[in-house]
């Protein structure tokens, strides 16, 4: 088998292909559109179309495809073969400019909110070129934007090449203040680290919970947990280590930079971390990361769960969005950097992100909002619901001298005067101890630690750029007209370090009493449920920001707001509904037959031995009775809530019955149904149980 470097992107059309398969002019063109959001031609289009198409079919692909992310979260894909007739009775492989830059996918069943509803059922599909084609088993892949023929926004991506036009204008105008007119463009970058759980193929498939959910909703504890924490970065088992050796090569194949792998805390459950990219290529590659995970799990025997808590009990899986701004001329602007100059650089794009998280946590959090999602935020695991960010101690020394006026307790020990005196470097150890924030400063990046395991890492994107380009746009505003720059920015920062230092939190984020400081003393918002969260999209304030950066329209907007929504009350009502069906069709049964089972031995011992106790008999069949009872008159419950919820007719009350009323009674029943676990012998339960499906690959 070739090496690595031999194969590695050997799937994409990337830049290397480009340059030695276009015509050098071309290529430039192409180039400028790629790196500038330089317009592109027919004709230009024409020309990459026929070397995309030619290098395709040399490597095996007979269809393409407009790739998108529509508001389902999953990506989606229309196939369409290169095959076209010839005059002379044969087939060429072909591919058209017009069919390279613009799809009309039928996407009357994609979720739009209501935006197409009225007037125009389609939707159209537009290439994005600054993610690369690649060829996914027999299919050209072409990253594309979806948009509604009104040109409102109809998936993931548009919003977040808006969001990145957006910081890109306003990091641009601070950089000309500080007199960097070399840079062309800053361009946000992320490394989403996805974690993940192995459970085995054929325990899964006789669990309906995870096959029409993605979660357990049965499982009493095992005796073991994750208490040990025996599985964190423990040895890989070799079936592991196979899927994952598989894993890699495939990913890398398709120029995903999987860097690191390891096993996490509970038992079964990975991470994988990829090499950092431009926040559009890192979202792409996060969908396809895991998309190939579940694929490449199936062939090992495996399936790999996405889902945000499969299992109660022991953590669920998240992603970390590790999230930076850099510049064209490849400067970190969350660099401290070596001189003065960019120190106070540094302290201007900080304390940027730090209102930004201020004012906007609301929309962070929303952005992350989901069904599964919800079961990790507010659970006593990382992170807590509540928005704050981790700076550590060196950098909330600095930020602390300069809101005071007073000496900096660093090296020198002097006062610290901006565009004069050179910072400490942040060194990774001092600031990556803090595992509990939402959002760490981690040396030369932020780790937005929030993001669901299943969730595409766009949205979080999206309010992070609109909420930081906002901060920007007002700092540039403010100081692009001062005389004395250097005493404005000082004054600046100072301001705004007094005005926003409620959301800093070195502290544990897992601690009742910091939820308490945090929502009580400093006024941070604590939404704990999709339904409390989402509602605050549409307030004046966010809506006024979305739209001033043209990231969002009002309609857009309301149509995420309902898409968003309906999801979250559609997932719980697919839980609910199973549950029903397995409490009915599996427990309920298995425990009666249990019982009965029994009290059949019990009749059999009396007759033989009218005298016999019968003691531990007699008790289990009486408690397990009683649970039986009881989980029949909880399962009425349930169906019950789902016929009362489909009556409701509103998305926004919907929302709110699923929070108070379905998901409460889904633990209740569910807490009845584990204890009957716990007292029923394991040869009658119906399905694997938690310990069955956490240490059984
Ligand atoms: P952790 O200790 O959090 O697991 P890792 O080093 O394993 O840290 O992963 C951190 C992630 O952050 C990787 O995906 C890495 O590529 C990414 N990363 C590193 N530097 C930057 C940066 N400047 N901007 C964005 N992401 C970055
Ligand atoms: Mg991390």
């Amino acid at each position: 088998m070739s090496t690595v470097p031999e194969y590695f992107a050997s799937r994409v059309f990337d830049d290397k292909v480009m340059r030695a398969r276009l015509p050098e002019k071309v290529y430039k063109s192409l180039r400028q559109t790629i790196d500038q959001g330089k317009p592109l031609d027919l004709q230009l289009a024409n020309a990459v179309a026929t070397a995309m198409c030619a290098w395709a079919v040399e490597n095996g692909a007979t269809h393409f495809t407009h790739w998108f992310q529509p508001l389902t979260g999953i990506t989606a894909e229309k196939h369409d073969s290169f095959i076209n007739g010839a005059p002379d009775g044969r087939v060429i492989m072909e591919l058209t400019g017009k069919a390279l830059i613009q799809g009309e996918p039928d996407a009357s069943s994609f979720p739009s909110g209501g935006l197409r509803a009225t007037f125009e059922a389609r939707g159209y599909t537009a290439w994005d070129p600054t993610s690369y084609a690649f060829i996914k088993e027999k299919t050209l892949c072409i990253p594309t934007a979806f948009c509604s023929y009104g040109g409102e926004a109809l998936d993931k991506k548009t919003p977040l090449l808006r969001s990145m036009e957006a910081l890109n204008r306003q990091a641009l105008r601070i950089l000309k203040l500080f007199g960097s007119t070399d840079v062309k463009r800053v361009v946000t970058n992320v490394g989403p680290e996805q974690e993940y759980f192995l459970v085995d193929r054929a325990m899964y498939e006789k669990r309906k919970d995870l096959i029409y959910t993605g979660r357990t909703l049965f499982g009493a504890k095992p005796p073991k947990g994750q208490e040990l924490e025996d599985h964190y970065f423990g040895a890989i088992k070799p079936r592991v280590q196979a899927y994952m050796d598989e894993l890699n090569e495939e990913l890398w194949k398709l120029g995903v930079l999987a860097k690191t792998e390891h096993n996490e805390v509970a038992p079964a459950q990975h991470e994988l971390a990829p090499i950092y990219a431009t926040t559009n290529v890192a979202t792409d590659h996060n969908q396809l990361t895991m998309e190939i995970m579940k694929k490449v799990a199936r062939k090992h025997g495996l399936v790999c769960l996405l889902h945000e808590k499969p299992f109660a009990g022991v953590n669920g899986s998240g992603k970390h969005n590790n999230w930076s701004m850099s510049t064209d001329t490849g400067e970190n602007l969350l660099s401290p950097g070596e001189t003065p100059y960019e120190n106070a650089r540094f302290l201007l794009f900080l304390v940027a992100v730090i209102k930004a998280v201020d004012e906007y946590s609301d929309l962070l959090r929303l952005a992350v909002a989901t069904a599964g999602n919800d079961h990790r935020l507010g659970a006593n695991e990382a992170p807590p619901a509540v928005v704050s960010m981790f700076l550590g101690d060196e950098l909330s020394a600095v930020l602390d001298a300069i809101e005071t006026d007073s000496p900096y307790a660093g090296a020198e020990k002097k006062k610290l005067r901006l565009g004069v005196d050179i910072l400490p470097l942040f060194s990774r150890d001092t600031t990556d101890r803090n595992r509990t924030s939402p959002f760490a400063f981690t040396g030369n990046k932020f780790e937005f630690r929030m993001v669901g395991s299943n969730d595409s890492i766009a949205c979080a994107n999206i309010m992070i750029n609109a909420s930081v380009a906002e901060a920007l746009r007002q700092f540039a505003d403010a100081l692009e007209g001062a005389e004395d720059f250097d005493g404005a920015l000082h004054a600046l920062i100072k301001e705004q370090i007094i005005a926003h230092k409620r959301i800093i939190f070195n502290g544990n984020g897992y601690d009742d009493a910091w939820i308490k400081e945090a929502t009580e003393v400093r006024g941070l918002p604590n939404l704990r449920t999709t339904a409390d969260a989402l509602p605050k999209l549409l307030e004046q304030k966010n809506v006024d920001m979305l739209t001033r950066h043209q990231i969002f329209s009002v309609s857009e907007l309301r149509s995420r707001y309902e898409i968003q929504l309906e999801n979250y009350v559609r997932t719980v009502r697919i839980e609910a509904l199973t549950m029903a069906d397995m409490a009915r069709r599996e427990i309920l049964p298995a425990v009666a037959a249990y019982a009965a089972a029994l009290a059949d031995g019990m009749a059999k011992k009396k007759a033989a031995e009218p005298d016999v106790s019968c003691g531990y008999e007699g008790k289990v069949v009486k408690k397990l009775s009683c649970l039986t009872d009881c989980a029949d008159s909880k399962t009425d419950a349930i169906e019950k809530a789902v016929t009362e919820l489909d009556a409701l007719g509103d998305v926004t009350k919907e929302a709110g019955f699923v929070r108070d009323t379905v998901l409460p009674r889904m633990a209740e029943l569910r807490a009845v149904c584990d204890e009957a676990e716990t007292l029923t012998a394991a040869s009658y339960w119906p399905f694997p149980t938690y310990g069955d499906l956490l240490f059984g690959v």
